[in-house]
């Protein structure tokens, strides 16, 4: 592995690891929750994380390192997944 492919791979795993903690804040203090007070609500961290995380993919893509008709591939997959496994569909 090269060192660039390590370091996109390296960064998108922490962009994973915000995401969830962002997640977390949100179920133990609720959306619109601030802290310190005057910070961006728990919703915007939210959104900022998972748009750092896409960046991410766009990265992973554009350099190679992945497929992303793949990801679209799956993305899909997943949706009729959850249509059938969850309540959220
Ligand atoms: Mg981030």
């Amino acid at each position: 592995m090269d060192n660039i492919t390590r370091e996109t791979l390296l960064i998108t795993q922490e962009e994973c690891a915000e995401v969830t903690q962002a997640i977390s804040k949100v179920f133990r203090f609720g959306m619109d929750a601030q802290y310190p007070a005057g910070a961006p609500t728990n919703k915007q961290r939210l959104e900022e994380e998972l748009g750092d995380l896409q960046a991410m993919i766009l990265i992973l893509s554009q350099k190679g390192i992945i497929n992303m008709k793949s990801v679209e591939l799956a993305a899909e997959a997943k949706v009729e997944k959850l249509k059938k496994w969850s309540n959220i569909l």
